[in-house]
């Protein structure tokens, strides 16, 4: 990791920050909104989706509130690790994204702010993120400064079928929830994510019940029957810019937007970490 005194100076826009934070805005009055017309108690906890965006956007947002703009997704290891290096140390990471086994352990590793890994749909992945959290942990004790939490996990649930989307089958949710409680002592296991068909997000009108959450919800009772655990022990992470509206009403606890606050995102090849007015870009 770099000492805080070699890191490049992001400079944070002052128009574009105030874009983004009129953008939240409205995406939080409508969360309030849809919690208050759900009489929910609590509103979802927002990850702000950063993928693809630079990270002079994370910062002009976590600047401005540190103590509540916390939660920042990101979908690729790579660029969230990078990100991670170049950010304060007050963020806390999402991995939403497709996991590639090989790239979990490094990631669990390397990076002591990633507060969850949202897209676990194997065993494998677990174990692989278990081993670099363990190893983080290890390096941590010996430097006097041990690690206060486990790493959060969630189990990535395929509720559209769709053969390109990742994520377990509804059924084989509970076995791996429960594979990650009993075999993984460095993860928690937190919650169940899905992202679901965009068709049906598109196609669920006003009033209209999204199938992909009727499904999440019903998997979680599963999962928490065969676990024995109450229903407030595992989170729902499901609903997006398109779509969280309907989710935070069918039970959502954790909402990823990304596009309706950063605004489109252009072609990954075209992404840069850090602007060019940055002083030390590379
Ligand atoms: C990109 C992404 C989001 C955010 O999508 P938007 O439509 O931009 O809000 C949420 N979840 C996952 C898994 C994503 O990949």
């Amino acid at each position: 990791m770099m000492p805080d005194s070699d890191m490049p100076q992001i400079k944070v826009n002052a128009v574009r920050a105030s874009q983004l934070l009129s953008a939240l805005e409205s995406v939080q009055s409508r969360i309030s909104t849809a919690t208050s017309s759900a009489s929910r108690q609590s509103a979802p906890r927002l990850v702000l989706v950063s993928k693809l965006k630079p990270a002079s956007d994370i910062l002009a947002l976590h600047s401005h509130s540190p103590t509540t703009l916390l939660h920042f997704g990101e979908n690729y290891s790579q660029e969230l690790q990078q990100k991670a290096e170049l950010l304060p140390r007050t963020i806390r990471w999402h991995m939403i994204g497709a996991l590639q086994t090989n790239k979990c352990k490094p990631l669990a590793q390397e990076v002591q702010n990633l507060w969850c890994v949202s897209s676990v749909d194997s065993e494998k992945k677990a174990n692989k993120l278990q081993e670099g959290r363990k190893l983080l942990a290890e390096r941590l004790d010996g430097e006097g400064s041990p690690l206060t939490e486990k790493l959060r996990v969630q189990v990535q649930v395929n509720t559209s079928g769709e053969a390109e989307k990742s994520g377990v089958e509804p059924t084989d949710a509970a076995a791996l929830c429960k594979y990650i409680r009993d075999k993984c002592p460095q993860l928690q296991l937190s919650g169940l994510m899905t992202i679901g068909a965009i068709a049906r997000s598109k196609a669920t009108g006003e009033g209209e019940e999204n199938e992909d959450f009727i499904e999440l919800v019903k998997t979680r009772d599963i999962v928490c029957e065969e676990l024995g655990i109450e229903r407030s022990e595992l989170e729902l992470g499901m609903g997006m810019s398109n779509d969280f509206e309907g989710a935070i009403k069918a039970g959502s606890n954790e909402v990823r937007i990304g596009s309706t606050i950063f605004g489109e995102r252009g072609p990954k090849s075209e992404a840069k970490i850090l602007d060019d007015n940055t002083d030390g870009a590379k």
